[in-house]
């Protein structure tokens, strides 16, 4: 909590007027029931109504006055703490974007967005209490003290004794509560899981008929998170009659024992009066100070997990001496690459070495899971691999800065990702200036064109969220295109094609090869129409370089090969 602190220094000036205005609020507060014993003691006893009036109507200025400054007082610490929660935010999200995929399996997406959204208002919600009452309430406390002990010091040891029953009451309450908070976050995390699993899921959860189960899986995270709320709650609800008690006993006694003592002489009515309201003042502000002490804990719970994501420090960094490749545009050399993912055993790919040039095509294919998406991941540096490197443009990937490496690359993912905007603005992704013209032109070579003007609005047609207004091979088409309207040395291609019918993949190929005569092409595929015509094809298997060649050549040397291509091309097909 103290070292999120840290980001209230903007606020220095606003910190200091809330200081500066609760103060005098609480200055203001502390004068008045001394103002009100003067006006019964000095004014009603003696019939003075000239007094009255007078000290009546300073009275009201000097509410005034307080009710005044409580006001830009509570005004500027709710800008403040507002302030301080988008800063948080926004340096949680700067931070979250420079993680390598690694990071986010770490702590999840579900647990990364708690943290950036209820965590933070957490910490927001009690700095914006603690501004108020952290100031406020330690002065009324001194101050009501020292008015009472004015007032009356023998009336004191009446409060002295009411107050060991209150301290001692909040302390076991806090003594419960504070570690339920914890726990409070950990469920919310799970509910927030849960709840996001389903919503992106719904379309298998329907057609699984797993509703039932679903909803009972989503029950149990929600009650584990009701359940803990409504014991703190309980605890919370509990507290505030029973401190209400402790004050109106301790009321009883003060009016009964200054009964006595204005019937001895010893004090005036006003002056007993006050010293009530002084009695109120200060046990109000332990009580706030005590909530406090209980918010504050849950605050921490929510501090030390913001700490934790900005802690992370990202295992994929820029290098401090970055070099700048030469002139070559395209080039990929792998040399000995072994790479596994974190916490797993075996080796995702190992030993790969190949090297790809501009005007080439270089086909990936092999079974699922045999590794082929794992090692077009690390060209763009998604992963540092464990051994041997990687090249670009003959410069290590890892000595590049990533803007760099990245800017060469054009990339399409395995599955689709598509943002909420337009089509053209999807496109134009890839390169932020891109005219219309280099727009309609990279959606014609993408083959989309066809179905972007067939749409209402053309290239202005919205994108739904994640694209699911579009089709598989829509959304496949469109990325594509986002790739191609920057005029990279490099492009990668993850089964990009998968979801299109045989013509439009062979179109799309056609005119993509026209396209891309300048630059190296990946491209990943499962199909052996897709491959059959690379300059060289990569047959991958559990990892390994099983045969590296061209189609012709590989169907001789290659077992792999062959039976992947028999599996899909009938004996003519292999023939001719
Ligand atoms: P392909 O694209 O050829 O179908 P992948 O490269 O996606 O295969 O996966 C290769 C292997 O790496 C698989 O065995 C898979 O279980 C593993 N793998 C893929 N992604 C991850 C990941 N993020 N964390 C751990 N293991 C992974
Ligand atoms: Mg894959």
């Amino acid at each position: 909590m103290l070292r999120l602190l840290r980001f209230l220094k903007p606020y220095s000036w606003n910190i200091f007027g809330v200081v500066a205005f609760l103060f005098g609020q609480s200055i203001a507060s502390l004068y008045l029931p001394t103002l009100m014993a003067d006006i019964v003691d000095n004014g009603m006893m003696s019939g003075d109504i000239g007094y009255i009036w007078r000290f009546g109507v300073y009275m009201l200025i000097v509410a005034f006055g307080s009710s005044i400054c409580s006001v830009i007082g509570s005004y500027l610490s709710a800008l403040t703490g507002v302030g301080f929660g988008r800063d948080i935010r926004n340096r949680v999200f700067v931070h979250v974007e420079n993680y390598s995929l690694h990071e986010f399996d770490k702590y999840g997406t579900a647990s990364l967005i708690t943290r950036a959204t209820n965590d933070i208002t957490q910490v927001q919600t009690v700095l914006v209490m603690g501004l108020r009452f952290m100031i406020f309430s330690p002065i009324m406390m001194v101050g009501g003290i020292i008015m009472a002990l004015v007032k009356d010091r023998h009336l004191t040891l009446v409060l002295l004794a009411a107050l060991p029953f209150m301290i001692i009451f909040m302390g076991i309450v806090a003594g419960v509560i504070v570690p339920m908070f914890g726990k409070m976050q950990a469920r919310l995390d799970r509910v927030n899981l849960v709840l996001r699993e389903n919503l992106t899921g719904i379309r298998v959860i329907r057609a699984f008929n797993r509703q039932r189960s679903e909803n009972a899986r989503f029950e149990v995270a929600n009650r584990e998170l009701t359940d803990v709320s409504i014991w703190v709650n309980k605890i919370m609800a509990m507290m505030q009659p029973i401190m209400m008690l402790i004050m109106n006993v301790t009321t009883l006694a003060i009016i009964w024992y200054g009964g006595l003592r204005v019937g001895q002489n010893f004090l005036q009515i006003g002056d007993m009066m006050a010293f009530l309201q002084y009695a109120m003042l200060i046990m109000f502000s332990i009580i706030m100070v005590a909530i406090m002490f209980i918010m504050i804990p849950r605050a921490q719970a929510s501090a030390v997990r913001i700490n934790e994501v900005l802690d992370l420090k990202p295992e994929i960094v820029d290098p401090v001496l970055a070099k700048q490749p030469g002139d070559q545009r395209g080039q990929v050399e792998f040399q000995d690459v072994t790479f596994s993912y974190p916490g797993a055993e075996m080796a995702a790919i190992s030993h790969i070495s190949f090297a790809a040039g501009p005007g080439e095509v270089t086909a990936i294919i092999g079974g699922t899971g045999s590794g082929k998406s794992t090692l077009i991941n690390l060209i763009p540096r998604f992963y540092d691999i464990d051994s041997g490197c990687i090249l670009v443009d003959g410069v290590d990937v890892r000595e590049m800065t990533m803007h760099d490496l990245r800017r060469r690359i054009g990339f399409v993912p395995q599955t689709p990702i598509l943002f909420s905007g337009t089509i053209a603005e999807n496109v134009r992704y890839g390169k932020d200036d891109a005219s219309d013209e280099e727009v309609t032109y990279a959606a014609e070579v993408a083959q989309a064109s066809e179905f972007i003007v067939a749409l209402p609005d053309g290239y202005d047609s919205e994108v739904a969220q994640g694209g699911t207004n579009l089709s598989g091979g829509q959304k496949q088409r469109l990325s594509i295109a986002r790739a191609l309207v920057r005029k990279p040395g490099i492009y990668i291609l993850d089964e990009a094609f998968s979801a299109l019918d045989f013509k439009t993949d062979a179109r799309l190929r056609a005119a993509l090869k026209k396209e891309t005569t300048a630059s190296t092409v990946i491209i990943v595929a499962q199909r052996v129409g897709t491959v059959m015509d690379a300059d060289r094809i990569i047959v991958l298997d559990g990892g390994q370089i099983v045969g590296i060649g061209k189609h012709r050549d590989l169907l001789d040397t290659c077992q792999v090969y062959r039976e992947i291509v028999s599996s899909q091309l009938s004996e003519e097909e292999i023939a001719g």
